[in-house]
């Protein structure tokens, strides 16, 4: 099987397995439990893992928050910040900005807040995938606590001017949350000079293990206030209380640390594979349209909708694990939301591939994945024009 669905999960890596081994196998202890050896090797392990994961985005070891993944992060971050805006204040922010192409972690969260009395905008993407910094500019009210806007999109991964976004946030005292489940680990980022506030990670997405994440919050200028969304303890700063899953987090510190080191050459790599795709698949099929744009792009994504192909195609690609880019919602196709906001029409949304190039991604398994494409278009076509010709004509 070839893999090329990195964005909806990666797998793990060798090394962070061997990392997080000696945590699931002998080395037992709390990072609460401190009055022995074994838990407080247990937190010297959490606590390297902290430094690890903030030193991919320049943040303080101190503001990072460990959480079951970038689900909860999104959650924490949003309700967090509208759940301790002051209540007696005359000035209490109700308003939060966000984007139609967010994740759902993020758009269902800030529909919750809205059935509880927020307002929320949710402001509309190019053509191209992406938000111009002047439309966030203009939804900025007096009344907004809050501007939620992902780093990479998990579709079609084109990346948000997080930096223009950031200076405006910065200039108005408005918090900036960044859900960067699929930047981080891939591009630069630097919460200081991006003026993020809140920014969310997965372990999962960078080659470490599922069911774990983190929220960076930022405790100096300005220091983020945050209502937790669970009681039962001061672990986190009382942010997100519960035992740590240490070896989950050893492994995204693992993964973090691996990612430091080779994440340049990697995407220098995987954005070249990604062109022999995109290549060999304008050259192997026509009606090849590539969705988002190119050049504000992850190095691993390509999203492309080919004519004539609908939503079955992905499941139909024998021995290639690729993602369509519709999500089957209560029995019926829905094309991709994201799509859509992008202004692909339905038939054309329907006929997508999402790819999602992995770490252990080769040429020759990219040359593979052509072909099985080919061939899988091919039938599609050749039987969506018989269905054609045995229609009966008035
Ligand atoms: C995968 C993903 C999430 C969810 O992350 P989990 O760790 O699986 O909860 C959120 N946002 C984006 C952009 C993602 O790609």
């Amino acid at each position: 099987m070839i893999y090329l669905d990195a964005h909806a999960t990666t797998p793990v890596d060798p090394r962070v397995l061997d990392a997080m081994l000696p945590f699931l196998r002998d080395q037992v202890g709390n990072a609460s439990s401190l009055d022995h050896a074994a838990g407080r090797r247990t937190l010297d392990a959490v606590d390297a893992a902290r430094r690890q994961v903030a030193a991919l985005i320049g943040a303080s070891h101190k503001d990072i928050v460990f959480t079951s993944g970038a689900t909860e992060a999104d959650n924490l971050a949003i309700k967090g910040v509208a759940g301790s805006a002051p209540d007696r204040s005359e000035r209490r922010g109700d308003h939060i900005v966000t984007v139609a192409t967010e994740h759902r972690a993020v758009l269902d969260t800030c529909r919750h807040l809205e059935a509880r009395g927020c307002r929320v905008t949710v402001l509309p993407v190019g053509a191209d995938g992406l938000i111009d910094p002047a439309a966030v500019e203009a939804a900025l009210e007096p009344r907004t606590i809050l501007v939620s806007v992902m780093a990479a999109n998990n579709e079609i991964g084109v990346l948000q001017p997080l930096a223009a976004i950031g200076r405006l946030t910065r200039a108005r005292g408005i918090l900036f949350h960044t859900d960067a489940a699929q930047a981080f680990g891939r591009i630069p980022l630097d919460v200081n000079a991006m003026g993020i506030d809140l920014l969310s990670i997965s372990a999962h997405k960078i080659h470490g293990p599922q069911g774990v994440g983190a929220l960076y919050v930022r405790t100096r200028q300005p220091a983020v206030r945050l209502a937790p969304l669970f009681d039962g303890g001061g672990h986190e700063r009382g942010l997100r209380p519960g035992t740590l899953n240490a070896p989950g987090i050893v492994g995204l510190g693992a993964a973090s640390s691996l990612a430091a080191t080779e994440m340049v050459a990697e995407a220098v790599r995987l954005s070249s594979l990604r062109d022999r795709l995109l290549d060999g698949l304008r050259a192997a099929i026509d009606g090849v349209h590539v969705n988002g744009s190119l050049a504000h792009r992850l190095p691993h994504n390509l999203n492309v909708s080919i004519d004539g192909a609908d939503e079955t195609l992905a499941s139909r690609l024998d021995g290639l694990a690729v993602s369509a880019g519709s999500a089957c919602a209560s029995g019926s196709i829905e094309p991709s939301y994201v799509l859509r906001a992008l202004g692909v029409p339905a038939p054309r949304a329907h006929g997508t591939l999402r790819f999602g190039l992995s770490r252990f991604t080769t040429a020759a398994e990219i040359d593979q994945a052509i072909a099985i494409v080919r061939d899988g278009v091919e039938r599609l076509r050749a039987e969506r024009s018989a269905q054609a010709a045995s229609v009966p004509r008035p």
